[in-house]
């Protein structure tokens, strides 16, 4: 049944009891035209635009958990497009445009708001890249703009640069958006699912059946299931995906922390970043301060939390928001990415055919539509878009690196 303002009205009368599940349970079919391995916003949107795209509706969508369990709502729900390589930029500003209409497109709200984001400049070098990063998206059609120190303090009123750091000015994004994570997951599997797409939770991929052809099927903890594509969207979990598929990637799994204090009455109405300190952090519609800082310095596939990293980002923002020092942390949470060694994403063919890779790399979050919408037409047409063609996997053999790992947009 359609979400909308006369449905609502009409399933009103009769007290909601007529409102359907959101997606079907599917049982795994003996055999698909696609396979998607992994049921968060990535894989879930592929098999989505699959359908709707390109006609191709024998698709399944296999899940070794449940929907969107895994970074899809573990992120923290930053929406940017701050990148300073023309390659980047461009794939960024796709991605952030993408998000326009997701909401209608899946007859679901995946809540997206504009709130904006400011950066806090702390040195010459900042001021320098913030200037690169802006010449650079500008070209793609991008707002970014450096402002003084005065609309600085002005924007951010609780901010107290007067003890210790030299706060030299700031960046105003201001199409910088947020949405609901969680939201995005269900929307895609609902908007799937209604046009055949089998979504099938607890259903782990052990192997990837391999023939002289390429991909002959995958092995599930539900039974082996024929078919002659698989798109990969696993998020932490691609070197084991891929070894299956004997595709070494390159990439380092890392976890990456988040911690939310107690609510408050609204303070901060945009995302902030202390850029020197590598900190961000933002207030939710419920008041919460959603706060996180760089990925944990060792490879790991846990998704436990550790002490260092909360108390490394709270004093970076207590030095400049002395303000927040009695708030209390409720929850901290981790999840596991692959980070590409140039830290860009990777939408790729792979040297086994049928097998195509989704790898959304350090924040994938934001690139969920587009990268998606640019799977699905990789796997329909077996030949990359032009806007992806640099994040193949061969540039790991040719050199040609999208090195944002070093550069301003390094989060
Ligand atoms: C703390 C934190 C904060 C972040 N903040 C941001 C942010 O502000 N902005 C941003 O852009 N990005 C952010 N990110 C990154 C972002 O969350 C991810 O890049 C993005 O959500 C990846 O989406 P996905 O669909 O590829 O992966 P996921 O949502 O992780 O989905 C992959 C799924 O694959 C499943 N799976 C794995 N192996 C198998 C298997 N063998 N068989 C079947 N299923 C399998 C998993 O269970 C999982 O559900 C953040 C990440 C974290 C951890």
């Amino acid at each position: 049944m359609k979400y909308s303002g006369f449905n609502l009205a009409l399933q009103s009368l009769f007290k909601h009891r007529g409102w359907q599940p959101a997606w079907r349970a599917a049982e795994p079919r003996k055999a698909y035209d696609v396979v998607i391995i992994g049921g968060g916003g990535h894989g879930l949107g592929a098999a989505f635009y699959l359908a709707k795209y390109h006609g191709i509706t024998r698709v399944a969508v296999l899940e070794k958990s449940w929907l969107g369990g895994g970074n899809t709502a573990r992120n923290t729900m930053t929406i940017r497009d701050n990148f300073i390589y023309p390659d980047s930029a461009r794939f960024h500003r796709e991605a952030l445009k993408a998000w326009r209409g997701l909401s209608a497109d899946v007859n679901f709200n995946v809540m997206l708001s504009e709130r904006g984001m400011t950066t806090i400049l702390m040195s010459d070098r900042d001021l320098s890249d913030a200037r690169r990063m802006i010449n650079t998206t500008a070209m793609f059609g991008a707002e970014h703009r450096i402002i003084g120190v005065d609309e600085l303090r002005r924007r951010l009123p609780l901010m107290d640069d007067s003890e210790r750091f030299p706060v030299v000015g700031g960046v105003d994004h201001p199409e910088v958006t947020v949405a609901r994570h969680d939201a995005v997951a269900w929307g895609y599997a609902r908007a799937a699912s209604r046009l055949g797409v089998d979504i099938i939770e607890n259903c782990e991929v052990t192997d990837i059946v391999l023939d002289a052809n390429g991909v002959a099927g995958v092995e599930t903890s539900r039974g082996r299931i024929e078919t002659r594509k698989v798109g990969m969207a696993v998020s932490g979990h691609g070197t084991q995906v891929a070894a299956m598929a004997d595709v070494m990637l390159p990439v380092e799994t890392v976890p990456l922390q988040a911690f939310v204090s107690t609510p408050i009455k609204p303070v901060i109405d945009n995302v902030v970043v202390i850029r020197s300190l590598n900190t961000y952090f933002l207030q939710t519609d419920k008041g919460e301060l959603v706060m996180g800082s760089v990925a944990n310095p060792y490879p790991s596939f846990s998704q436990q939390c550790s002490s260092a990293i909360p108390e490394r980002t709270l004093a970076s923002i207590l030095q400049l928001f002395p303000a927040f020092e009695r708030l209390k942390l409720m929850r901290q949470w981790a999840g596991i990415l692959d980070l590409t060694y140039d830290n860009s994403p990777i939408i790729s063919k792979t040297s086994t055919p049928g097998f195509y890779v989704d790898v959304a790399g350090s924040g994938g979050f934001k690139t969920t539509p587009f990268a998606a919408k640019m799977h699905a037409d990789l796997i329909a047409h077996d030949r990359p878009d032009p806007l992806i063609e640099p994040f193949s996997l061969d540039r790991f053999d040719t050199g040609r690196l999208i090195l944002e790992r070093a550069s301003y947009g390094n989060r």
